[in-house]
């Protein structure tokens, strides 16, 4: 009898007909060896906090949940290895222990360390460096679609090891990951708003410029960019703001635009009511700036969303833009998003993220590939999947027009054409990889198969 396997915001739902919870490699080899007993395809899944049914399939699903095992940490070489299905905040607390942390600390603490290393995650604030968790993978052990075992790493097949960042579970099941760490960091973090419509681009060149990470969230017509700068300690207050950050953050937004979209049913009330609230959340910003900001521990960043109620809960999607493109892009979409809300009624209750990431070339689907990025996040949470998901179509559609990128697992709705739009060359040789390591497409599920592309055969060959 199949089991349901759902997403965090409840938006996916699978029902494999085999749902396994290996312990040991050897039970992933099984799965992988005995197409009889685990149809195909076979797919792995960590905490399921993606916004794309990537994960999903009909026939056999993998969860990593009990391989949940810290196997080192090293403190000489600065790094972590963990089996494939511990959380972000676990092995981020066992860091702690030892005054260490994650090169960048995401927000999403329960993504697992499997989906880490070969998914598109990533953070702005803390992307000092490299933005995407991935980069920093040094090491990738895993089960190979045939049932073998594989290992790449930057002294072992880097080209390898290049592919794997990017794989999203389309090659093999990773069991064993290996992440750069550093000594733990103290932040602080400025907030400074701006006006959308005064904003010039040598401001955005500016923040951007001066920043060591960099998010910015749109509230209304304002755009607050909150910038990280490194410090020696927190200071007294730190661990109070890090705890009001998070809790904030897990339950207050979402749950107040929640609240007001499922208690105000008349249109007029409820876009006066959740204007009221974005003004009460652009007076937070402007306190937090009056104030100087905040600060705390960078891996206090990460919040663990297994306590936060189905009210609280929020979904978003995710496209980046070249930088130098990025404003007029903002303000062409607060156009489409009015005139969206003109023309259906739904608009986004939450502010709108925007995340810096740098040029980064570790994974081949690396989105900052060939340039740094600024992104465009609508953030909602939602009472109602059907207009949500109707505005994520027509996002999509904004987005394509306007040159975004996509990522595999956090832009639902994503097609083939934005991926060869966006990923150009590197998406037919990522494609054609995946068939050559998977020529039985036992782990392809309908999700991937829809977007995978194939060149075309060049026709002076085929004549000539
Ligand atoms: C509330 C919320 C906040 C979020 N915040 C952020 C954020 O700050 N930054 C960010 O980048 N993302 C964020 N996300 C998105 C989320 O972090 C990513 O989608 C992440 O990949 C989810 O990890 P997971 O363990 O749930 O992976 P899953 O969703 O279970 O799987 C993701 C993909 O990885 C594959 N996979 C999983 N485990 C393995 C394995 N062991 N071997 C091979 N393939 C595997 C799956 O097949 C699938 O293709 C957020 C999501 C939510 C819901």
């Amino acid at each position: 009898m199949s089991e349901t396997f759902v997403n965090y915001d409840g938006s996916i739902t699978a029902s494999p007909r085999q749902l396994v919870r290996p312990e040991s490699v050897e039970e992933i080899q099984a799965v992988l060896r005995d197409p009889a007993r685990y149809p195909g395809p076979v797919r792995a899944v960590g905490s399921y906090h993606s916004l794309t049914p990537c994960a999903s399939s009909d026939g056999a699903m993998i969860s990593t949940a009990r391989l949940n095992r810290i196997v080192s940490i090293d403190p000489a070489a600065m790094t972590l290895t963990a089996q494939g299905g511990v959380q972000f905040i676990e092995a981020s607390r066992a860091l702690r222990e030892q005054g260490l942390q994650f090169m960048t600390n995401i927000e999403i603490g329960n993504m697992t360390l499997g989906s880490a290393a070969c998914c598109h995650t990533k953070d702005g604030l803390d992307g000092v460096e490299y933005g995407q968790v991935s980069s920093y993978v040094t090491r990738i052990k895993w089960v190979t679609p045939a049932g073998e075992l594989a290992e790449a790493s930057e002294s072992d097949n880097p080209a390898l090891l290049r592919m794997m960042r990017s794989s999203h579970g389309l090659c093999g099941v990773i069991y064993e990951a290996t992440f750069r760490v550093k000594p733990i960091e103290a932040v602080h973090f400025t907030y400074h708003p701006r006006p959308v419509d005064e904003l010039t681009q040598a401001e955005v060149d500016e923040y951007i410029d001066s920043s060591e990470g960099l998010v910015a969230w749109t509230v209304g017509r304002t755009v607050v960019f909150q910038q990280r700068h490194k410090i020696d300690k927190p200071g007294v207050l730190g661990s109070l703001q890090s705890a009001l950050r998070r809790r904030l953050w897990n339950f207050g937004d979402a749950h107040v635009g929640h609240l007001v979209d499922e208690l105000l049913r008349n249109q007029t009330l409820r876009d006066a009511v959740r204007g009221g609230v974005f003004d009460v959340t652009r007076f937070l910003y402007s306190t937090l700036h009056l104030f100087g900001g905040i600060t705390l521990l960078a891996p206090d960043k990460t919040i663990d969303y297994r306590g936060t109620p189905a009210s609280a809960k929020y979904a978003f999607t995710f496209w980046a833009f070249p930088r130098g493109r990025w404003l007029e892009a903002l303000r062409a979409y607060l156009d489409f998003a009015d005139e969206h809300h003109k023309q259906t009624g739904f608009r986004c209750n939450m502010p709108c993220g925007a995340y810096r990431v740098h040029k980064d070339t570790h994974g081949i689907l690396s989105y900052t590939h060939d340039q740094e990025t600024f992104s465009i996040d609508p953030i909602h949470a939602s009472t109602n999947d059907a207009d949500w998901h109707r505005f994520l179509r027509a996002f999509n559609d904004f987005a394509h027009q306007r040159g975004g990128i996509p990522l595999l697992n956090q832009s639902p709705f994503v097609e083939r054409k934005h991926m060869e739009a966006a990923y150009g060359d590197r998406w037919f040789e990522f494609s054609d990889w995946v068939r050559k390591s998977d020529p039985a497409g036992r782990m392809l599920n309908e999700f991937f198969a829809g977007l995978l592309s194939e060149r075309k055969a060049d026709p002076a060959r085929v004549s000539g």
